[in-house]
């Protein structure tokens, strides 16, 4: 049996009130057609006590225990190929609205629409805004900043701030250099720092992933990946945006089963619509997600077996991660192949159903017998 997982990030959320979430709302034909032919339930990718977030819960749906300690930052450097000298730490910094001062007690954080939009601004400080720091700015406003020194203390990711005061957040290391940095940047723009290691170098992994490839376009997935060994193929028109090509994407996944077992496929839009307060988008996303890739793998080989699932919830009520359940569905290819109703595969749909563990979750990607149950539609 050969399997290709679906990690739709950021895919569980919640209900508005009287209302329906997204993956509820969203037209899933082929998924439902797998949940009627196959296995749905609730997956938890963060484990109790660890920060929601796709550096945790990409690994735990890869089969890993993730390792917070890695740094989400550190990662996204090895996704993205920067060098990474020992005694440099590298961090996320996210361009923000801020209500006043940065640093000032009471301001407030404010997440910036359009990261395209503040990009010209980011890129005007220059790759040395300051002594000892580099700064790679992105287009999809995944901006990394290499600071020459130790770590500092971990703080919390812009959007678990929004609406917040900035104190919440947690002192960053340099506060006076992003304070400076606030102060260059247009109107109420600033950087917020975040997503910094614990400890300045990447461990060794620990564990091996069932999976042999991962196709993303997203750099702290791809550096995940590329930690545990795994192939990352390089995909022309993948973008981690909405615009993403997603028939290219399961074109890779199925090409990548000719020389393994598994391969696993992330998708990134879900999580921005949600961030971005947009669930009518996230909806939208996930339908397409559900035409143009799990319905292309309809052509996958005989003996494939489909999983859905997300790597963690994206409130778009409130644009912040969520840290309970998710829900999955594992169903066979031929389920794809046919027409007819299926059934509706959502989050109240498998809200009475046992919740997989890592040592279950990893079961099922292994192709362990698991318990049979069903839930009411
Ligand atoms: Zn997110």
């Amino acid at each position: 049996m050969r399997t290709v997982l679906v990690i739709l990030d950021g895919l569980a959320d919640e209900a508005a009130p009287g209302g329906r979430t997204p993956l509820h709302a969203a037209a899933t034909p082929h998924m439902d057609r797998l949940a009627a032919a196959g296995t749905i339930g609730r997956f938890l990718p963060i484990p109790p006590g660890m920060r929601a977030g796709s550096e945790v819960g990409v690994p735990s749906c890869l089969g890993l225990d993730p390792d917070p300690a890695a740094g989400r930052a550190t990662l996204e450097a090895l996704g993205r190929g920067l060098e990474l000298p020992a005694g440099t730490t590298a961090v996320r910094c996210t361009a923000v609205h801020l209500t006043g001062a940065f640093g000032a007690p009471g301001t407030v954080v404010r997440a910036v629409a359009d990261p395209r939009a503040t990009f010209d601004a980011i890129a005007a400080l220059g790759s040395a805004p300051a002594d000892g720091v580099r700064l790679a700015a992105d287009p999809d406003g995944r901006h990394l900043c290499l600071l020459d020194g130790p770590a500092g203390p971990e703080t919390a990711p812009p959007h678990d701030l929004v609406g917040l005061p900035i104190a919440l957040g947690g002192t960053p290391l340099r506060a006076d250099f992003w304070a400076d940095l606030a102060r260059r940047l247009p109107g109420d723009l600033a950087l917020w720092p975040w997503g910094g290691p614990v400890r300045r170098a990447v461990s060794a992994p620990t564990g091996a992933s069932p999976f042999g490839a991962v196709v993303t376009a997203v750099d702290v997935v791809r550096g995940i990946a590329r930690r545990h060994g795994l192939e990352t193929p390089h995909v022309a028109g993948a973008t981690g945006r909405p615009d993403t090509d997603l028939a290219a994407k399961a074109r890779a996944a199925l090409a990548a089963l000719a020389h393994h077992r598994r391969v696993a496929v992330h998708v990134e839009a879900a999580d921005m619509a949600a961030h971005a307060l947009d669930p009518a988008a996230k909806s939208a996303f996930i339908a397409r997600v559900d035409r143009e890739l799990v319905g292309a793998l309809a052509a996958g080989p005989d003996d494939l077996r489909v999983l859905v699932t997300g790597d963690h919830g994206t409130s778009s009520r409130t644009g912040r991660h969520l840290d309970g359940p998710v829900p999955f569905v594992a169903g066979p290819v031929a389920a794809l192949r046919r027409s007819g109703q299926g059934r509706k595969w959502h989050e109240a749909a498998v809200a009475d159903g046992p919740v997989y563990g890592p040592v279950a979750w990893r079961g099922l990607l292994l192709g362990a017998a698991v318990p049979c149950w069903t839930v009411p539609c």
